[in-house]
């Protein structure tokens, strides 16, 4: 099995499908990553906030396989936006990932009421000269912010990675970040499972004529749109099920259904909320 990739604006490619790691528990960490690497995945999705770094790094010390073939994101919190603070911060998740850079770094908030997040993304522009961070993005922002970032820093993001599912599609937000050459990550792919995607008409009829899962259709939706993604689970049988998306293709029709699900549902924090 071959998963996709995407080439980012830095000229690197990421895999267009990982595993995200966001409410795994520290102690758990290490197994369930170790399990994605036996099943064949090679994106890795964490945060600073997620308190499982450590975890990663250990199952990526264990698995012997080559770094150049790891693709490992992780996010500064936005309490690490001053400059001060900015390398330590970085700096700790490279000792705790065990890593001498990461794939990619992210804002991983703008938090826009304590308005240092241009600050931020200066100190992150310089990481990646630094080569502490191959490539450098943000997450959860919106068009404002991405047009500020970019305007006065004249450096434009790999990736915005944003809260992304049928029922939240974030049109503004995905569109700009494609004009402008950004590559759209969708966090929480699935909706966090806040929704019974098996109950959403379009995605059940999808399902059956395929003979796949509800989240195997709604995640193919996420791939034939060019967003990546990265759903979690810590269960072996589902981190198998949903690296099974590249053996079938949705039809324009299923697609443009599963897209009329939008309601604007948001299911986490609104990006201006978090401060
Ligand atoms: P998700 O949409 O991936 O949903 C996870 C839920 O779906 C879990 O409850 C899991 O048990 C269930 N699930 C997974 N596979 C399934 C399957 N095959 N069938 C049925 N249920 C299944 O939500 P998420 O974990 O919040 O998002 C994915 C990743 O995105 C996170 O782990 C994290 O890496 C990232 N994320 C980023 C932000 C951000 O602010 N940047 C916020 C949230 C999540």
């Amino acid at each position: 099995m071959t998963i996709p990739t995407i080439t980012l604006n830095s000229g690197r490619t990421i895999p267009q499908l990982g595993l995200g790691v966001f409410k795994v528990d520290p102690a758990d960490t290490e197994r369930v990553v170790t399990e994605a690497f036996e099943l064949g995945y090679r994106h890795i999705d964490t945060a600073a906030i997620y308190g499982n770094e450590e975890g990663v790094g250990r199952a990526i010390a264990a698995s012997g396989i080559p770094r150049s073939e790891l693709f490992i994101t992780t996010k500064q919190w936005i309490t690490e936006q001053e400059t001060a603070k900015t390398r330590p911060a970085i700096e700790a998740s490279l000792e705790k990932l065990g890593l001498e850079r990461v794939d990619l770094y992210l804002i991983h908030w703008p938090a826009p009421r304590n308005d240092r997040y241009v600050e931020a993304w200066h100190s992150l522009a310089e990481f990646a000269e630094d080569g502490l961070a191959v490539s450098i993005g943000v997450s959860n922002f919106l068009v404002p912010q991405l047009q500020r970032i970019i305007e006065e820093t004249g450096t434009v993001p790999a990736v915005n990675q944003i809260e992304l599912h049928p029922a939240l599609q974030q049109r503004e937000a995905a569109d700009f970040s494609r004009q402008n050459g950004i590559a759209v990550e969708a966090w929480g792919p699935l909706g966090q499972g806040r929704y019974d995607l098996a109950a959403e008409k379009p995605i059940a009829d999808a399902a059956a004529a395929h003979e796949r899962t509800p989240a195997q259709v709604v995640l193919r939706w996420h791939i034939q749109q060019g967003n990546i993604v990265f759903p979690k689970s810590t269960r072996r049988e589902r981190l198998a099920e949903n690296l099974r998306l590249f053996d079938f293709e949705l039809s324009a029709e299923e697609m443009a259904a599963i897209t009329g699900l939008e309601r604007d549902a948001r299911g986490g924090s609104h990006p201006n909320d978090v401060n």
